[in-house]
């Protein structure tokens, strides 16, 4: 058995998987606010609680809006404070008696999609996603890779690529990030960066959902907008695929529902690729809200 557990600001959601990958429990309880004690307590008594109910010691994987302190161990997140600067996995080993795998929220997304039927067989999957933010995972052969550091998929942080910037044009805005960077394509290509960019150019603060509206009512600036941002999501994707070259390539967050990224990808990308690389399959995420669960239990299937 598998379990996994999201560990958000506000509640942690668990889920056990079977040896098939089937869910065959959830179960969803507040995230103690500041407290680090009741923390590990309520983890290790889902635990408990679920190696009772299954006869089992399930194997434990856990995803949180952070990361490992690559040295350390002591957990680098600022939307969990009760976790923050805890060396979290060695303290639940400690307490449950069995090993525990940590990993960030965004590569238990792309593992969760890596493991989906339909791409499993996939020799490597790269999870990106166009949310609040913008971020990433990799999988290859069905283990995440996270670098020395555990920030390989961090590619929100990545500052914007040359010909995405003179695409961009003379009035190109150069935007701070929260990392103390200018430039991170986090505040450009996610949902946030989509309406940041709109009200750069037009004045107006707009929800991403009502410019996607107007563009698909043939409204000009919208329609203008659109074509800019797709063509410049295709020059970053491009730069992107060519550092890593992934088979499948899987979109999550808000800006993912947009179905015209899925038919413009395939057609923009390959023009910014070297000439020998094919555009790779790029597919929306499946398994939603359920993507950090998932993700997370996975950690220990190889
Ligand atoms: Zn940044």
């Amino acid at each position: 058995m598998y379990y996994g557990f999201d560990v958000g600001g506000t509640k942690i959601e668990f889920g056990a998987f079977n040896e098939k990958l089937e869910r065959v429990a959830t179960e969803r309880v507040p995230t103690p606010t500041s407290d680090y004690q009741e923390l590990l307590d309520v983890i290790a008594g889902l635990v408990s609680k679920y190696d009772q109910e299954f006869q089992c010691e399930g194997k434990i994987g856990l995803g949180l809006p952070g990361m490992e302190d690559a040295d350390t161990g002591a957990i680098l997140t600022v939307n969990i404070p009760a976790a923050k600067g805890q060396p979290l996995r060695k303290d639940l080993e400690a307490k449950i008696g069995r090993s525990v795998k940590v990993d960030n929220d965004a590569n238990c997304f792309a593992l969760s999609e890596a493991w989906d039927d339909e791409l499993k067989d996939a020799p490597s999957v790269m999870g990106l996603i166009l949310g609040t933010g913008f971020g990433g995972g990799l999988v290859y052969e069905g283990k995440i890779f996270s670098g020395r550091n555990h920030v390989a998929g961090e590619l929100g942080h990545m500052r914007l690529p040359i010909d995405a910037w003179f695409h961009l044009g003379e009035n190109a805005p150069l935007f701070a990030c929260g990392c103390d960077k200018k430039g991170c394509i986090d505040n450009y290509l996610s949902g946030r960066g989509f309406e940041m960019l709109y009200a750069h150019y037009y004045g107006e603060q707009k929800k991403a959902i009502e410019i996607i509206k107007a563009q698909a009512e043939g409204e000009p600036k919208a329609v203008e907008f659109v074509e800019m941002f797709m063509e410049f999501l295709a020059i970053c994707f491009a730069n992107i695929f060519t550092g890593n070259d992934p088979h499948v390539v899987v979109l999550g967050g808000g800006l993912s529902n947009y179905d015209l990224i899925y038919e413009e990808m395939p057609k923009r990308v390959p023009k910014h690729l070297l000439s020998v690389a094919k555009c790779p399959k790029i597919v929306k995420a499946k398994h939603g809200d359920s993507g950090g669960v998932r993700g997370a239990a996975f950690l220990n299937i190889k």
